[in-house]
C-alpha cells in the first residue's frame, strides 16, 4: 500500500548541509562541534537529517542562556507563565496529526501509537497549566501567640533532562513544562536517535510566546551529557534511559551536588492467576509486549502463568502474535513497526539466539522477518519463548524488542519470588478475578507501577511515573506532585508582627 502522507507541514530546522540545530537563547544555532550522526527512518532506511554531537562549548552556551533568562522568568507571575502553556496545548492539538507523521518517520512506531504518545505529552502540558494551584504553600497561624508559619515554593534555577529514543515527545514533556511553569529555566538533551519531531515542539512553544532562553535544546550524546553534569550552574537533572546509564548519571549528578532523578530500564512481570479471564489477559498482554515493537519501559515482557493459567494464555498469545502485521507505521493496517536501528535489531536477534542456546523453547521466531517493500527496514517479527528460566539472559535482561517470554509458576508466592529475583522493578501486573488476591499482591509486590487486570500500568500526568529497585535511582518521580517537589525548594517563613 502506498504511503499516504510522507511529507507533512513540519520540517526540522537544519543548516544548509542538513544538520539540525541547537536552540539556544531563542535562536537556532549550529553546534560548534563538527561530529554528527545520521537520523534514519527505521522503516525505509532513508536518512532524514543529521544530528550534531554538541560539545562543552555548545552546552556551556545553552546553560548560560538559561541562567541569563532565569531572573526575569522567575519574576513572571505564574498566571502569565501558564498562559503560554495553555497556548502550547492548543497548538499541539492543532498540529497533532502532523507531529504524529513526523514521529512515525523517525521512530518507526505506528501512526496511532505516535498519536497516543503525543496525547500523553499534551496531558502533561495540561497538568502543568494547573501550576497556580499546584504551587501553593501551607500556612499555620499562631504556632506561638502572634507568630505565624508558612511555606512557599520557589524555583531553583537551571534544570536539564536527558531523554531516551522510545518516547521522544512524551518524555521531554514529563519534565520541561513543569520546570518552566514553576519558574525555572531549562536545557533539554534529547535522544540523538530521533530528535526531529521535538524540534517542531520548540517552534510551537516559541509561537506560544515563551521568552528567549527559558527553554534551550542541545543535541548530542555522552560528551554533551558530561558537560551538562559538570556545569556548576545546573541545579538539577532528570534522566530517562537504560539502567546502566541511569546509575552513572545518578552517581555523577549527586557527586556534583545536583538534584537528580534517573529512570532506568525494565523487565516487567505479568502474573496470571488461574481464575483470570484468559481471553482478556491474552489480548492486553499481547498489546503490552508487542506495542511499539516492544520498545517500552512498560512492556509486559515476562508472562508468568500460575498453575493452569500458563498454557491457555500462552497459546492465545502465540495465536495473536502470529497474526500481527509488521510494516511501515505510516501505512494503514500495520500493527507493528520496525525497531529503532540496525544495531538494535541485531541486539534483539542476538538475545533470541541466546535464548535458543540456553534451552528455552522458541514458539514464534521473528528473526527472519522481512517486509518486501522495505528491504532496508530494521525488522524483527513477534517472537515468543516458553520454558524461560529467570537466570537465562532472556529471562533476566531487558531485550527492548518484540519478544515475549513465558514462565510457569506453581503459586502466587512462587511467581512473586521469581519476579523479585529480577533486578528491575519498573512495573508489574496481576490478572485475577479475586479482589483479595489482588490486594495481597499489591501489598507485597514491591514494584512502583502496579496493574490489576491492566497490562500497561502507565500513570496519567497527575500521578508519579517511575520505578523502583534497579529501574530507578533517586526519590522523586516524574510527573504529578513529585514534579512540583523536584522543581521547587520549600522555604519556611516564621513571622511575628
Ligand atoms: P540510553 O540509556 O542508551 O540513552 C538515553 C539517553 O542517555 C540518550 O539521550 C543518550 O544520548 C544518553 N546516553 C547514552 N549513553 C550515555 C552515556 N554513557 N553517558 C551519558 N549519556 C548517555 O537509552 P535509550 O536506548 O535511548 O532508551 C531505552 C531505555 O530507556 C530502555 O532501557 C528503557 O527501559 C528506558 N526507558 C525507561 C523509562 C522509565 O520510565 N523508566 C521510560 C522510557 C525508556
Amino acid at each position: 500500500m502506498a504511503i499516504k502522507a510522507i511529507k507533512n507541514s513540519l520540517q526540522p530546522a537544519t543548516d544548509k548541509s542538513g544538520v539540525i540545530q541547537n536552540y539556544i537563547g531563542g535562536s537556532w544555532v549550529s553546534a560548534s562541534s563538527t561530529k554528527e550522526l545520521p537520523v534514519t527512518n527505521p522503516a525505509t532506511g532513508e536518512i532524514l537529517a543529521r544530528v550534531p554531537l554538541s560539545n562543552h562549548t555548545d552546552v556551556g552556551k545553552a546553560v548560560e542562556a538559561a541562567e541569563k533568562a532565569f531572573p526575569a522568568w522567575r519574576e513572571t507571575p505564574v498566571l502569565e507563565r501558564v498562559r503560554i502553556l495553555f497556548r502550547l496545548k492548543a497548538l499541539l492539538e492543532e498540529k497533532a496529526d502532523d507531529l504524529a507523521v513526523s514521529l512515525t518517520q523517525e521512530h518507526g512506531k505506528t501512526c496511532s501509537e505516535s498519536r497516543g504518545e503525543i496525547q500523553r505529552g499534551i496531558e502533561n502540558v495540561e497538568h502543568a497549566c494547573g501550576m497556580p494551584a499546584l504551587l501553593m504553600g501551607d500556612t499555620l497561624e499562631d504556632i506561638a501567640p502572634g507568630v505565624d508559619c508558612e511555606t512557599i515554593r520557589q524555583p531553583i534555577g537551571v534544570f536539564a533532562a536527558i531523554t531516551p529514543y522510545n518516547f521522544p515527545i512524551m518524555i521531554p514533556l514529563w519534565f520541561w513544562p513543569y520546570a518552566i511553569a514553576t519558574g525555572n529555566t531549562f536545557v533539554l538533551k534529547p535522544s540523538e536517535q530521533d530528535p526531529l519531531t521535538h524540534q517542531q515542539i520548540v517552534v510551537l512553544i516559541e509561537e506560544a510566546g515563551l521568552p528567549h532562553g527559558v527553554l534551550n535544546v542541545v543535541h548530542g550524546n555522552q560528551e554533551a551529557v558530561t558537560a551538562l553534569l559538570e556545569h556548576p550552574e545546573l541545579k538539577g537533572v532528570s534522566f530517562v534511559g537504560s539502567s546502566r546509564v541511569a546509575k552513572i548519571i545518578y552517581a555523577k549528578a549527586a557527586a556534583e551536588g545536583k538534584r537528580v532523578q534517573a529512570l532506568g530500564g525494565a523487565k516487567n512481570h505479568m502474573i496470571v492467576l488461574p481464575d483470570a479471564d484468559y481471553d482478556q489477559v491474552a489480548q492486553v498482554v499481547n498489546a503490552s509486549i508487542f506495542g511499539c515493537a516492544g520498545q517500552r519501559c512498560l512492556a509486559g515482557s515476562v508472562v508468568v502463568g500460575v498453575e493452569d493459567a500458563f498454557e491457555p494464555v500462552r497459546e492465545k498469545v502465540v495465536q495473536m502474535a502470529s497474526a500481527l502485521r509488521i510494516g511501515n507505521g505510516l501505512e494503514e493496517n500495520v500493527d507493528m513497526g520496525p525497531v529503532i536501528s540496525a544495531p538494535h535489531r541485531d541486539r534483539v536477534r542476538t538475545y533470541i539466539n541466546q535464548g535458543v542456546d540456553d534451552g528455552a523453547t522458541l514458539l514464534l521466531d521473528g528473526r527472519e522477518a522481512r517486509v518486501a517493500a522495505y528491504p532496508k527496514g530494521n525488522w524483527v517479527g513477534p517472537t515468543v519463548f516458553t520454558d524461560v528460566k529467570p537466570e537465562m539472559g532472556i529471562g533476566r535482561e531487558e531485550i527492548f524488542g518484540p519478544v515475549a517470554t513465558f514462565t510457569h509458576a506453581k503459586s502466587l508466592d512462587d511467581a512473586v519470588e521469581l519476579m523479585h529475583r529480577n533486578r528491575y522493578g519498573n512495573a508489574t501486573s496481576i490478572f485475577t478475578t479475586s479482589g483479595r488476591t489482588a490486594r495481597e499482591f499489591r501489598y507485597r509486590a514491591g514494584i512502583s507501577m502496579i496493574g490489576v487486570n491492566i497490562a500497561v500500568a502507565a500513570p496519567l500526568a497527575f500521578f508519579p511515573f517511575g520505578g523502583s529497585r534497579g529501574s530507578f535511582y533517586g526519590d522523586l518521580k516524574a510527573q504529578g506532585r513529585d514534579a512540583i517537589e523536584f522543581y521547587t525548594d520549600k522555604r519556611v517563613v516564621i513571622s511575628r508582627w
